[in-house]
């Protein structure tokens, strides 16, 4: 890759977490110890992930276990941003939630008055995170509540995530399956969303001119970045190899391609 420098005006990043920070539960070599310069050079950052199921505070011990151990360390999920979402627009408002135990914890911590899938038709909105247990009663409550009206926020629009034995449906799966019975659409609280971005620059106190967003996806951390018109930054430990960097549409070309995140603090000049 040819030298090219971050430039001056950006203070602060947020990191992508699986392919850019860490892959295969494995932490990226020199990405704890880059991490660690730019805390001591006053750089901030935080992690942003699509995952919807695990809490903030499992993300944060998750991250602590890879090897970043960081004081502070802000984890901002997917799951997060949606419930953060729903209780912005509606507050104390009821709704139907496919979800995690943890993340329907988080709707009740904000104010939001969850519903049993009976009385779903009665929800001011209906939201749709990563949920294995979901089943045609629980996609009859949705279809019925947005029928009614009920507004409709997804966590991701993914189709599909790796597990170990294989892939299986992703939050955008559950998603379409109630927006093709109801003919609505979701509005997507996850990556590549412009809520994505702004509401994690709003959690983590950043301003998006002096703000950089690194990941290995160019559909969702670069496509993320650019909905802000924030600067962007590619890493190769991931889904994108460099060959594949030649053919990107335009919109999507990040500001700078670096082999890893551990490269950073030497492309930082101030
Ligand atoms: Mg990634």
């Amino acid at each position: 890759m040819t030298r090219a420098d971050i430039p001056v005006r950006i203070r602060n990043f947020v990191f992508d977490i699986d392919g850019c920070l860490a892959v295969d539960g494995e932490p990226i070599p020199g990405a704890f110890e880059a991490l660690a310069e730019l805390r001591d050079r006053g750089y901030g950052f935080v992690f942003l992930t699509n995952d919807s199921y695990l809490s903030t505070a499992a993300w944060r011990k998750k991250a602590v276990a890879l090897g970043f151990d960081f004081p502070d360390l802000e984890v901002i999920t997917a799951g997060q941003i949606l419930i953060q979402l729903a209780a912005d627009r509606y507050p104390g408002g009821k709704v139907l939630l496919f979800g995690s135990d943890a993340l329907a914890a988080e709707a009740e911590n904000l104010g939001l008055k969850l519903l049993p899938t009976e009385r779903g038709h009665e929800a001011d909105v209906v939201l749709v995170a990563r949920s294995p247990s979901f089943d045609y009663k629980d996609m009859t409550a949705g279809l019925r509540a947005l029928r009614a009206g009920a507004g409709f926020i997804t966590s991701s629009m993914a189709r599909a995530i790796p597990s170990k034995d294989g892939p299986v449906p992703g939050t955008g799966a559950t998603t379409n399956a109630m927006a093709f019975a109801s003919r609505r659409r979701a509005v997507i609280a996850g990556k590549p969303s412009a809520l994505a971005a702004r509401t994690c620059l709003q959690i983590a106190g950043f301003d998006r001119r002096h703000t950089a967003f690194v990941g290995d996806d160019v559909e969702l951390d670069i496509a993320t970045a650019k909905r802000v018109q924030g600067f962007s930054i590619l890493v190769l430990t991931g889904s994108t190899a460099v060959e594949d960097v030649m053919t990107l549409k335009p919109r999507l070309m990040p500001d700078l391609v670096i082999d890893s995140v551990a490269n950073i603090p030497r492309l930082l000049l101030a």
